[in-house]
């Protein structure tokens, strides 16, 4: 982001990521959950602007609501100083002894509450435009601490590019070279609050799942290497990267996850996975052109939606 020393305005897409694989490790003495997990942004995105104002000290948000995939309003997005992109705002300001005001134009595509990270997304954009539009003020660390009290997924998105993500979400490694994968995004209409599901995983999961950490790596590394094999094998490298621990307890709390993640399956897909917290499942296709084929096929119901997406890379 090539930036003017005098410009006092930035506008920046902030996209949506999602996650092949989540592992849950274990959980720290305070609750917070270690994890690791491969995060990639995809080509949805809300748009973000960020304008300097001689203001002091003042934060404010335009939000502008567009429709979701279904065609439903977002509307439990906060439109105060809630809002995870006014609150980034508000962090810099206070961390970098600023005294500056901070206008926020934020136009929501992003699902919310659907495992995609749109509020953190906002964060992020919010906080690279404004390292952008005063740079130098915070170190690195600074950011990341800043970023992290945000929300665990908002280190990604300081520099969104695919990454293994480790820590509660602090810890991020890009990881270049993956293939772009085509995508259905598909969800069934039901939000679903994160902490609801690593509570659910709390009572469930840690008697059944074997904490099991490196296992992403060694599963991309699989995948890499059966790129030139038969669709049986490589769907079974892409399944095993894919595994996301909290699946079952987002289907313990949203049933109709397991029923659309069959249907993906059914559909075509190489593998099934769902993003973050859920409830957003993801198949993953052979191209694009298969992909639209399979969205063509989903039974979505009257709340649910769906649609085509692409990974993004490195650039
Ligand atoms: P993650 O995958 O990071 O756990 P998510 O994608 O499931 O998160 P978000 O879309 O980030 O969830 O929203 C979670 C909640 O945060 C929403 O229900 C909303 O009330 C609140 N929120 C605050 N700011 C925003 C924002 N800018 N965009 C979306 N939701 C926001």
């Amino acid at each position: 982001m090539a930036v003017s020393s005098e410009a006092t305005k930035i506008a920046l897409p902030a996209p949506a990521k999602i996650n092949l694989g989540l592992r849950v490790l274990g959980t720290r003495a305070d609750g917070y959950h270690l994890i690791e997990s491969l995060m990639v942004p995809v080509d949805l995105h809300d748009e973000v602007e960020v304008a300097l104002v001689k203001a002091p000290g003042q934060v404010r948000l335009a939000l502008e609501l567009s429709l979701d995939a279904a065609g439903h309003t977002l509307s439990d997005v906060p439109a105060d100083e809630e809002n995870l992109a006014s609150r980034a705002a508000r962090a810099f300001l206070d961390r970098a002894g600023l005294d500056d005001g901070v206008e926020i134009r934020l136009v929501k595509r992003i699902p919310a509450a659907a495992g995609l990270g749109g509020g953190s997304s906002d964060a992020g954009a919010v906080l690279r435009a404004l390292c952008a539009l005063r740079p130098g003020r915070l170190t690195p660390l600074e950011l990341t601490q800043i970023s992290l009290a945000i929300g665990a997924d908002v280190p990604f998105f300081l520099a969104p590019r695919p990454a293994l993500v480790t820590g509660i979400g602090e810890q991020v490694k890009p990881i270049g070279g993956l293939p772009a994968l085509s995508l259905v995004l598909a969800n069934p209409g039901e939000s679903l609050a994160t902490a609801a599901v690593y509570g659910a995983w709390d009572v469930l999961a840690p008697a059944l799942t074997k904490p099991q950490a490196g296992s992403t790596m060694r599963a991309l590394s699989d995948l890499r290497a059966a790129e030139s094999s038969d669709f049986a094998t490589r769907s079974r490298c892409l399944e095993s990267l894919l595994r996301n621990d909290l699946e079952p307890a987002a289907r313990r709390l949203c049933p109709p996850v397991g029923q659309l993640s069959r249907q993906l399956a059914q559909a075509g897909a190489l593998a099934v996975g769902m993003s973050g917290s859920g409830a957003t499942l993801f198949g993953v296709f052979e191209d694009r052109q298969a992909a639209e084929a399979g969205l063509g096929t989903l039974d979505l119901g009257t709340s649910g939606w769906g649609r085509v997406a692409a990974t993004e890379g490195d650039g």
